[in-house]
């Protein structure tokens, strides 16, 4: 098996020979000016509101690669300040595909929540130094008092309440003697500014749900914009790597930390990654879920890491295809080929090879021995001799592949057809005798073949070449298995996300998932655990699924053997 929690060693980014992305450059040119000191120290902050996804690996992969880099340290952080979608399966989930990834907080697990006491503590300071005020205004009249893009803000008429006033009306806030959404607390900043983000922003909220954490201990909630800035603070993280969406709140974050007069860390934006085919954001996942267009997050079409295991993808693979996209500052679309690229190269060398049938033809060879066996000795993985061989069964009765037989071939046709010869993989030259067809509905049942014993693999005396090498399973011998083809969840290539994605569920590809329920496996499988890669030779790597039982293995199509980024890469 594979060493699925191996680190990646890293050279130093101060290596010239490495070119350093956009964020090493910013915390080489820190180390050198010594701004906070040589320490390098970042964290992943999800929300955990739904599982993570393909994306989150990018963060992860850039800040714990990142510290590995620099001998520094990556914070795990919970950002659970919105109790109204947050839940504890999903800080369990998010824990099990960090480390799954490859990658260690030791003991620097985190929870903004930790901080509420904290957060207010510095917010009762703010309010001392004339920096916030509780706000009476309606949501609907914030939202009219914001102005817009062209026209600036009006100031609102609870903005002038004294120091005493605001931090009575704070305490009360908090000891729960108002009704949810009557008051806000808001920074007092600037209505005119040009940035929105910073027409006096809402720093509490009152909001009554039980939180999975602190349970029912506050009914106001520091908001993301305000908590974030304050924790990294306080947990010492020098830089805050986040999504370019943010990039218009940084000035309120430097705001919060200046206004507060506390460590101030510095945030950097990166674009975020978005896939072809695929949706990310976590809102539109879970609808996926809850609304049973999949059977469940780690469902194996989903872009979600769960899922992406469950289907058999390697961390090893997800890490090298988050090196191979790079860290940039402006946001694009990555062709899942590559994704599929990076899966299939990491299996190369690692999958066992083995001849899986998916929709079986009966195959009788006439002149082999009735009730003899063969036992073929096979290379496991002929990319890679150290995987060693096993034995395969071969008998008179076999099942070949529905789609190498055809009666009526067209020209360059290689495969079964009357009359022609073709090998079988490991085995014998045969040549086909005789089709048998269902009398009433004329399909092909059985294809009658005779061997030429002479042409045994590797040790034949008439080792003649034909073009056709077929894939097949003893019938005695085969395991049956039902086999699941996935194909993208939607049909669009490029997906916008934001309001525009609202009906994405129109585009859901209505073939994404294909079950076939009367495969044939070589016997060799028998053992295989859960989770378990393979080569079906000529179909593509499978892994074992969970939904196994004791005598109907599943397997999920990992991904196809075509690889349309290589063809891509060489044009
Ligand atoms: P979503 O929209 O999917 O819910 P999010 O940004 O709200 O994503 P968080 O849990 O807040 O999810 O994100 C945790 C970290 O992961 C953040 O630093 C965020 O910037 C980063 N992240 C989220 N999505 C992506 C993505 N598609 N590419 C790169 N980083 C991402
Ligand atoms: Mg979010």
């Amino acid at each position: 098996m594979t060493n699925e929690t191996a680190h990646v060693d890293k050279e130093p980014a101060a290596n010239p020979a490495i070119p350093a992305n956009f964020i090493e450059v910013i915390i080489n040119e820190d180390i050198k000016t010594g701004k906070y000191g040589n320490r390098v120290h970042t964290r992943f902050p999800p929300e955990p509101n739904g599982y993570l996804h393909i994306g989150h690996a990018k963060s992860i992969c850039l800040n714990f690669g990142l510290a590995l880099k620099y001998g520094g340290k990556c914070n795990l952080r919970f950002d659970d300040t919105n109790p109204t979608k947050e839940d504890v399966e999903y800080v369990d989930s998010i824990q099990e595909d960090v480390k799954w990834l490859g990658f260690d907080w030791d003991d620097r697990k985190y929870y903004a929540s930790d901080y509420f006491e904290k957060i207010y503590e510095y917010t009762v300071e703010l309010i001392k130094k004339g920096k916030a005020y509780v706000c009476d205004l309606s949501a609907e009249e914030t939202r009219q008092y914001r102005g817009t893009l062209t026209e600036p803000g009006k100031e609102s008429p609870y903005r002038s309440r004294t120091v005493e006033e605001n931090l009575d009306l704070f305490e009360k806030m908090r000891a729960g003697e108002f009704a949810e959404g009557s008051r806000v607390l808001r920074a007092k900043i600037d209505m005119a500014s040009p940035n929105l983000n910073m027409r006096d922003p809402v720093l509490y909220r009152i909001i009554r749900t039980t939180h999975h954490r602190t349970g029912d201990a506050w009914c106001i909630y520091p908001m993301y914009d305000y908590a974030h800035p304050i924790s990294d603070s306080i947990e010492g993280v020098t830089h805050s790597i986040c999504t370019l969406e943010f990039e218009d709140h940084r000035p309120l974050y430097d705001w919060t930390l200046e206004a507060l007069g506390i460590y101030q860390c510095q945030q950097i934006e990166f674009a975020r990654l978005n896939l072809t085919n695929t949706i990310m954001s976590k809102r539109y996942l879970r609808r996926l879920v809850e609304e049973g267009y999949v059977s469940s997050w780690d469902d194996p079409r989903m872009p979600t890491i769960s899922g992406l295991r469950r289907r058999g993808f390697t961390p090893e693979s997800l890490r090298d295809f988050c090196d191979r996209i790079g860290v940039a500052k402006s946001n694009s679309t990555v062709d899942v080929a590559l994704l599929e690229h990076c899966i299939r190269e990491d299996l190369n060398t690692k999958a066992p090879r083995v001849m899986a049938v998916l929709k079986p033809l009966k195959l009788i060879i006439d002149n082999y021995p009735a009730g003899q066996v063969e036992e073929l000795v096979a290379e496991n993985n002929p990319e890679n001799p150290d995987m060693g061989s096993r034995t395969i069964p071969f008998s008179r009765e076999i099942y070949i592949e529905q789609d190498d037989f055809m009666e009526n071939p067209p020209k360059k046709y290689f495969r079964l057809a009357p009359g022609t010869e073709v090998r079988l993989k490991q085995a014998y030259i045969i040549k086909c005798e005789q089709v048998v067809k269902d009398e009433q509905t004329g399909e092909i049942v059985e294809v009658h073949c005779s061997y030429d014993p002479d042409t045994k693999s590797g040790s034949g005396t008439a080792n003649r070449k034909v073009k056709g090498v077929l894939h097949w399973v003893s019938a005695a011998h085969a395991v049956k298995a039902v086999v699941r083809l996935y194909d993208y969840l939607l049909l669009n290539q490029e997906v916008e996300e934001g309001e525009a994605a609202k009906d994405f569920v129109d585009t859901l590809n209505p073939n994404s998932l294909e079950v076939l329920a009367d495969c044939l496996v070589e016997p060799s499988i028998k053992t295989a655990q859960v989770g378990s890669r393979f080569q079906f030779m000529r179909h593509g790597y499978f892994s074992l699924d969970r939904d196994s039982t004791a005598d109907m293995p599943a397997f999920n199509r990992i991904v196809s053997l075509k690889d349309s980024w290589a063809k891509l890469e060489k044009k």
